[in-house]
């Protein structure tokens, strides 16, 4: 079943995203934390392509162990800067020769001074057309920005872009990380108000220190409330890693709760290739299965 279904089936759900181990000295540590993790019961398990993680080979390795091992309904993430319009077709070739139901495609970041051919692979919705030419019956998800992805001119920029993609032939969203959900329900209702009703999953990253959010904030550009950047500096100064930690679990459990609440279909969940936290917030947050 392709994630679209498998969503009208079961919600709420937690889904999970993993970037491939980097070395094979990693890959005894990744096992452990998937097992952990499949407490969750998690409805589906994206696996990172490039962002740290290694090349598209990586990817589907990681990828095919995840439904081998475990029975995961797993979806490798594919690319732009790593594709070509030749190679496409081949990729997906092979996306279906290794089971896979459901692919992830996403622009990625040319490298600083690079660009797409010409008539190459430019925009994610490029790479949507070409996946959903060569194989209609392949479920495509795209990135979403509840925030605008910092590359869009205003919000209403980022969701025609959005839109182009779900015309290409995306059938779902999965959301870039973000603290405020009320900005994750309106790219919801702006996008019923142009008709279009496909699922965009929210996901939700769980802080563990404040390196960490500074650091992503720096490469996704989402905006951190003032109240919750307060409330994690003055963890830090009083009690460091472990009480910022205890911050982001609360925080976290809260966004999962009032989004399953207020009508998400789920959501899903950063763990970086580490169990615990993931599973303390979904504990807290009501939502164990
Ligand atoms: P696009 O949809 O192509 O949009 C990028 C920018 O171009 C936007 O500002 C958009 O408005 C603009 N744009 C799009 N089409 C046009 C057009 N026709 N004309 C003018 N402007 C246009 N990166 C990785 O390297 N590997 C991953 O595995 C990965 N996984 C991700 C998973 C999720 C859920 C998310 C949210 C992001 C992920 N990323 C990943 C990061 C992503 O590649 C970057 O955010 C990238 O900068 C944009 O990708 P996109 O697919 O949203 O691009």
């Amino acid at each position: 079943m392709g994630i679209p279904d498998r969503i009208k089936a079961n919600h709420p759900f937690i889904s999970l995203e993993f970037f491939p181990p980097r070395t094979a000295k990693a890959i005894p540590a990744f096992h452990e934390t998937v097992e952990r993790l499949m407490r969750l019961n998690p409805l589906f398990a994206a696996v990172t392509c490039g962002a740290g993680g290694g090349g598209t080979t990586n990817t589907m390795k990681t990828a095919y162990g995840l439904r081998e091992k475990y029975g995961l309904t797993a979806m490798p993430h594919v690319t732009c800067v790593r594709n070509s319009v030749e190679s496409v077709r081949a990729l997906v070739k092979e996306i279906r020769e290794c089971g896979f139901q459901n692919v992830l495609a996403v622009r990625g970041d040319f490298p600083e001074g690079q660009d797409a051919a010409p008539e190459g692979l430019r925009y994610a919705s490029d790479l949507v057309r070409r996946i959903h030419e060569a194989d209609s019956e392949l479920n495509v998800g795209v990135a979403a920005y509840p925030d605008a992805h910092p590359e869009s001119a205003s919000l209403k920029d980022d969701i025609d872009c959005l839109l182009r993609k779900f015309d290409m032939g995306a059938s779902f969203a999965v959301t870039q990380l973000f603290f405020d959900n009320r900005r994750y329900f309106d790219l919801v209702d702006r996008l019923a108000r142009k008709g279009c009703t496909s699922l965009v999953i929210p996901s939700v990253l769980p802080i563990r220190s404040l390196g960490q959010v500074r650091r992503l904030m720096g490469i996704c550009s989402t905006p951190i409330p003032g109240k919750l950047l307060a409330a994690l500096e003055e963890a830090d100064a009083k009690g460091g890693d472990k009480a910022v930690r205890e911050v982001g679990a609360d925080f976290a459990a809260d966004q999962l709760r009032n989004l399953v609440n207020l009508g998400a279909p789920g959501v899903h969940l950063y763990p970086f290739n580490r169990a615990g936290l993931c599973l303390e917030v979904v504990e807290r947050a009501g939502l164990m299965p």
